[in-house]
């Protein structure tokens, strides 16, 4: 069985001193979530903030990751980070096509698999985020989510898609003021991700659901068929909370 993955993206918060109090609350309130659980957990703080779950995290239940990285190994590309810099710090994870930086920074399909293919060539685990940018029948959701996957994943060979995590994060669902999104569609969405990724060769698919993901919904969200996980944006900076959302529905979690 797959096992559950929880994490969280502190986008563009905290200092490196502000990144150690959250670590230092976090890593004991999650000490309990061994092996037996079932469900791994990762925190993808901002580049400055690396270094510093590199030292407080190491031997902890948290893995650790970047938000994003260049499509490059090297070379002259001012501001940018590779995904050598990311190994180099310990980081088993980093994010891609997130739709800030698909807003933002004009990263279309091509450069989110150029990106990926890169960090896939580090050894790293990719989270590939995917999800229509506007309210869609399922039908037509699916569509958008599928073609988004053809074209970031569809060159990656069967052994390395068991490296990719897909985060179907629906844009509408994303970010303040917004609410997670139907049980019905995600499961809907998660499935159809699921089975392109079997249809591709991969053998333990993980597909994790992200957009206004909080602690009273978690348990139900994990529930749902095809949701192999949680990803969190907001309600993930706060340490308390961001263990709450682990622990969901966990039989023996005293947080829950
Ligand atoms: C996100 O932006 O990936 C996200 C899940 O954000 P939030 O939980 O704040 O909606």
């Amino acid at each position: 069985m797959t096992r559950q993955l929880v994490g969280t993206s502190w986008k563009m918060n905290f200092t490196s001193t502000e990144a150690r109090e959250y670590f230092r609350r976090l890593v004991p309130l999650v000490a309990d979530i061994t092996e037996a659980t079932g469900r791994d957990l990762f925190v993808l703080p901002p580049f400055t903030s690396l270094w510093v779950a590199r030292e407080e995290l190491a031997g902890s239940r948290v893995a650790w990751g970047a938000q994003d990285v260049h499509e490059n190994l090297a070379g002259a590309h001012t501001g940018d980070v590779s995904a050598p810099m990311l190994v180099d710090l310990g980081c088993r994870f980093v994010e891609v096509g997130h739709p800030e930086r698909r807003r933002a920074y004009g990263d279309r399909d091509g450069r989110v698999a150029a990106k990926a293919a890169t960090a896939l060539s580090c050894g790293l685990e990719v989270i590939v985020s995917v999800g229509e940018s506007r309210r869609l029948q399922e039908r037509d959701a699916r569509a958008v989510v599928l073609r988004h996957l053809g074209a970031v994943l569809g060159g990656v060979d069967a052994i390395v898609l068991d490296r990719v995590v897909v985060a179907y994060e629906p844009w509408w669902a994303i970010g303040a003021g917004a609410t997670h999104a139907p049980f019905e569609h995600i499961s809907a969405m998660q499935l159809a991700v699921r089975g392109w990724l079997l249809a591709r060769g991969a053998s333990s698919p993980r597909v994790i659901y992200g957009g206004s993901v909080e602690s009273g919904a978690t348990a139900a969200l994990l529930r749902q068929p095809g949701v192999d996980g949680v990803f969190v944006g907001r309600a993930g900076l706060d340490p308390a909370e961001f263990a709450r959302i682990a622990h969901a529905g966990l039989a023996h979690a005293g947080l829950d």
